[in-house]
């Protein structure tokens, strides 16, 4: 052992001589890992403080343990590495960090202590938590924070913020709105938590924050600062941000839409300044028609190219916004758009812009728009008010003709105030269960029943019955028609069927229904008839379908198409109104009709006056000489019967005969009584 020890001794005296040297409180451990010297800055800062608890022994054990004796390798003497430092954890009486030094001799290891005071520690624990905190005296300047904290700063050391304040670093706009928290806090004494705001980070780009602030008292209770903390939500915001933009946008034209256009309106509005402006609906004139004609797809890039020039002033000023359909919106704010002569002159230049020629596929097309204005004030007027106006000035320009500009006035409210209340009420009409029909009998000049026309009623839960020559022009702009339509034409199937069943040997009338253009239109239509076939196998003879003239003039092949097949199903085709269009003889040859029917106007007023009378002549001459049927409608007297079949018109409708009359009285009379 002998030269060994003598070897060790010298060495630990060097070692203790070194170690004593330091300032930090330094152990020296043999290979046990027992503390065999400590050094005079450990008795100084450490013997009488948490160390004092534990055994100099066991802190030994706790450095073997640490750092998992033996050490292996030894290391050159004298030379002082730092290797990684480890934390040592006794109880929860003392806490330190030891930086341990290989060095002097063989077994002989040096572990220099450096406890950690309080500030350090909850430097440390700050550190390892994933928000950001920092805390603020009562005037709001910097006490400390944590790392993540300085790298938002753009700051290298926690320390380094210590003193300063919010304007040191952030923009003025943002630095006063988070003083401003800090005072609320402090002043109230009440924490602030969520509050969601955005933050320009010293590296200049933009995140947005959760954060939560709460009041810093002393011992005495007494509020001497604020503790802040947050989190970067910007990734969440984003998300939410490209929500909101797709719930905003409209697909196509990639401008806003309607709700778009009433955040918008919001957030000006949110704004309090007090701004006047005017709102501006444009809705395209015959786009529905090209859209038939040319096919969707350029129809749908129409819309884009009108959409690109409305919205061609877009500014902070000038928002434009696509409505649905054919149908959009600017809203124009600022100082020079709020009376009426500017806000027209914006308009016209805008439909002017709108009617200049497109060239689409080459096809050269023009379409003209019909506007609706209303000045608004937009802190304080109300967006639905706006919103309803600029659709009734709308709705007179549209009335008034092609290029039309409207400015709103409260005349217009009560002209069309009743026409938007049934274009609300007829869209439920058929959900509500509010159609009912009425049905017209007709008669020969023998006054047999031949047919009867079935006539719509609605009573609506809200306004009580209104006559269909208000309400048919109103489904038929709204599109509400589609669904009567096919309503009427399910209750001619299902009421002829039901006879069929009740009444298997009866020669039962036919019904004639009304179909309005735009319903023959639908490129289903026929489709509605074959889906009925197959669940109402009626004789098909009964059923008679009756089309004004002006359903005629359009699209020619179509509507040959169309008529065909209906008529090759066995269905009859009736030209109701006869006389009020404009009929072409040429189209009529063509088309495998049944029967013209008269319009009431050749029937009033006629006896007696020889022009009227020549042109009812005509009418009749005119459908006879092309072998269809020759119907009158609104025959109110005998003489009138009379008179019509003197001139060869066989067949009538009218309150001379009978009123339209209820579903349930039809049978009574004609159907059941002869029946049984
Ligand atoms: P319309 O097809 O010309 O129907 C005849 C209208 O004249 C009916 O009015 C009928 O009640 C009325 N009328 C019949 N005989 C006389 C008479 O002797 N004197 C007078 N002054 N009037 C008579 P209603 O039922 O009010 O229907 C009005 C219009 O509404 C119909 O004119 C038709 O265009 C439309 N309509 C009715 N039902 C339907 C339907 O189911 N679908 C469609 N698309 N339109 C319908
Ligand atoms: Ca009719
Ligand atoms: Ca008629």
């Amino acid at each position: 052992m002998g030269k060994h020890c003598d070897n060790l001794n010298h060495h630990l005296q060097k070692a203790s001589y070194f170690t004593n040297l330091l300032s930090d409180p330094t152990v020296i451990l043999d290979a046990q890992g027992y503390v065999i010297f400590k050094n005079y800055a450990f008795d100084d800062k450490l013997s009488n403080k948490h160390l004092s608890l534990i055994s100099i022994e066991a802190l030994g054990e706790i450095l073997a343990e640490t750092f998992a004796y033996p050490y292996g390798e030894l290391h050159q003497a004298n030379t002082t590495q730092l290797p990684p430092s480890g934390k040592i954890t006794s109880n929860q009486e003392f806490e330190l960090d030891a930086y341990l030094n290989l060095n002097f001799y063989e077994d002989l290891h040096a572990v220099i202590i450096k406890p950690l005071d309080s500030e350090e520690l909850l430097q440390q624990v700050l550190n390892s938590i994933p928000a950001r905190v920092f805390w603020k005296d009562i005037n709001s300047h910097y006490l400390g924070c944590n790392k993540l904290f300085t790298d938002d700063l753009g700051v290298e050391d926690p320390k380094h913020i210590i003193g300063t304040c919010d304007n040191d670093y952030f923009p003025i706009e943002q630095a006063s709105a988070f003083q401003a928290d800090d005072k609320e806090v402090m002043s109230s004494g009440q924490p602030k938590i969520n509050i969601e705001e955005p933050l320009t980070r010293g590296s200049g780009d933009c995140i947005w924050l959760q954060t939560n602030k709460v009041p810093i008292r002393n011992n005495d209770n007494k509020i001497v600062g604020v503790m802040g903390s947050y989190m970067d939500i910007t990734e969440k915001k984003e998300h939410e941000t490209r929500l909101e933009k797709q719930a905003n946008t409209d697909t196509l034209t990639g401008l806003p839409n309607r709700n778009g256009l009433a955040n918008f309106l919001q957030k000006l509005k949110a704004k309090e300044e007090s701004s006047n402006g005017c709102l501006l609906f444009i809705d395209l004139n015959g786009f529905k028609q090209i859209n038939d004609t040319l096919g969707h797809q350029i129809g749908d890039r129409l819309l884009k190219s009108v959409s690109n020039r409305i919205n061609m002033r877009s500014s902070d000023e000038y928002f434009s916004a696509r409505l649905g359909g054919d149908e959009f919106a600017v809203l124009i704010h600022g100082n020079k758009t709020d009376n009426k002569e500017a806000a027209t002159e914006i308009a016209q230049s805008l439909n002017h812009m709108i009617a200049l020629p497109y060239r689409i596929n080459n096809h050269r097309i023009t379409i003209s728009a019909s506007i609706g204005i209303t000045l608004i004030d937009i802190a304080n007027g109300s967006w639905d008010t706006a919103y309803h106006q600029a659709d009734l000035a709308m709705y007179e320009a549209k009335a008034m003709g092609h290029h039309s500009c409207v400015i709103y006035e409260k005349s217009l409210s009560d002209k069309y105030n009743k026409i938007i209340t049934l274009r609300r009420l007829i869209n439920s009409a058929v959900k509500n269960n509010e159609l009912s029909i009425n049905l017209q009998p007709q008669f020969n000049a023998k006054h047999q029943l031949i047919g009867a026309e079935l006539l719509l009623r609605w009573h609506s839960s809200e306004l009580g019955p209104v006559s269909p020559y208000e309400f048919i022009p109103i489904a038929e702009e709204s599109g509400a028609i589609i669904a009567i339509g096919n309503w009427v034409i399910k209750k001619a199937f299902t009421l002829l069927y039901q006879w069929q069943q009740d009444y298997p040997t009866l020669k039962l009338p036919a019904l004639a229904i009304n179909i309005s253009a735009k319903q023959f239109e639908q490129h289903d239509f026929i489709q509605v008839f074959e889906n009925l076939i197959k669940l109402y196998p009626i004789n098909l003879k009964l059923l008679r379908i009756e089309l004004t003239e002006s359903i005629l003039i359009n699209d020619q092949e179509s509507v040959i198409s169309k008529i065909q097949s209906l008529h090759s199903k066995g269905l009859a085709i009736e030209i109701d109104d006869f006389g009020t269009g404009y009929s072409s003889l040429s189209y009529l040859s063509q088309l495998p009709i049944d029967k013209i029917k008269i319009d009431r106007s050749f029937i009033n007023e006629t006896i007696g006056n020889h022009r009227k009378t020549l042109v009812l002549e005509g009418l009749i001459n005119i459908g006879k000489s092309l072998n269809m049927g020759v119907l009158a409608e609104g025959v109110e007297t005998q003489e009138q019967m009379d008179f019509l079949f003197t001139r060869g018109c066989e067949e009538y409708q009218g309150y001379y005969f009978s009123k339209p009359i209820t579903e349930e009285d039809f049978n009574k009379q004609y159907i059941s009584n002869n029946g049984l």
